[in-house]
């Protein structure tokens, strides 16, 4: 495995990549857990070449977010990327990506990114837009990996590749949790015990809400009152939103419709930490994302 810290260096590679090769690009922003791990064995046995990239990006942190205390451990990351097959590491550093006079930024706009994560952290998709079309113009990857984990990202990045015409393949892989099922996180490493015990409320929020539908609930507005209702039973938990809406166009809907795709989505704070997650139901009625 090969570590290429400058941009000029990557885009020298990349350059070269022979015609028909298939190269996959697993971007992250490092201290890395088995979810960000299952991407990058994905991208190994569909792709000739793996490229992950660990960047702690500046500019999809809002004024007030995390991005001094972000964790990182950058040699512990070499090593589970090592392990997991991948050939290159991609570490550039924030003044590569955004030097001095740096002025274009990709800005999406519309309900897409208007409303939820949006919302709540404004700025934040056009900081995430941006950085991914950089990597996507650095590395040129064939394939993408990404988790849906940060479900409403994935959406935004299928309409940066439709609407920028990146010649690339959009990979969305399912969320992978912990054995009680708390989704995989690098902020996890913010919780206190108790904190860690009060964030599985999240993942049985979702639970209690999917039970719903399997047993043929179509209200949205009931499916979203149990949701908050579930986070408010949990006093360390605070609740930013609780939503019913199409995974595509992160709409709220009105009903879940039999043979409709549907996504569950919840953002609350437990402790220091702003946690997300999400289950998504196919249109056949089966589910991504129950662990
Ligand atoms: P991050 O380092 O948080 O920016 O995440 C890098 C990539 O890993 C993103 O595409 C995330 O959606 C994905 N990811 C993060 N957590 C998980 C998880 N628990 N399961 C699957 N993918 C994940």
């Amino acid at each position: 495995m090969h570590t290429i810290s400058t941009v000029a260096e990557m885009m020298a590679l990349s350059q070269r990549w022979p015609a028909g090769a298939t190269p996959g690009l697993v971007p992250t922003m490092g201290y890395l857990h088995e979810g960000h791990l299952s991407l990058a064995r994905a991208a190994r046995q569909e792709c000739d070449t793996v490229v992950a990239s660990i960047f702690v990006n500046p500019t999809q942190f809002g004024p007030r977010e995390d991005l001094s205390r972000y964790p990182r451990d950058l040699p512990r990351d070499l090593a589970l990327l090592e392990k997991a097959g991948v050939d290159y590491v991609f570490t550039p550093d924030a003044s590569d990506i955004y030097p001095n006079g740096f002025a274009c930024y990709v800005d999406p706009i519309g309900p897409l990114v208007e409303r939820l994560e949006g919302a709540s952290r404004p700025g934040h998709f056009r900081g995430v837009a941006t950085v991914v079309a950089k990597l996507f113009q650095i590395v040129r990857p064939q394939r993408a990996y990404f988790g849906q984990k940060d479900a409403q990202q994935a959406a935004v990045i299928r309409q940066l590749i439709a609407d920028l015409h990146f010649a690339l393949t959009l990979r969305v892989l399912p969320t992978v949790r912990e054995p009680d099922g708390l989704a995989m996180s690098s902020r996890n490493a913010y919780l206190s015990p108790e904190e860690r015990q009060a964030a599985t409320i999240l993942y049985r929020a979702l639970s209690e809400a999917r039970k719903l539908v399997d047993a043929g609930e179509q209200d949205t507005d009931l499916l979203r009152a149990t949701l908050a209702r579930t986070i408010a039973s949990e006093p360390r938990a605070h609740l930013d939103y609780a939503d019913v809406c199409d995974p595509n166009t992160m709409l709220p809907l009105a009903r879940v419709e039999p043979g409709q795709a549907a996504l569950l989505v919840i953002a609350a704070r437990v402790g220091p930490a702003r946690l997300i997650d999400n289950f998504l139901r196919h249109p056949s009625g089966g589910w991504d994302g129950e662990g």
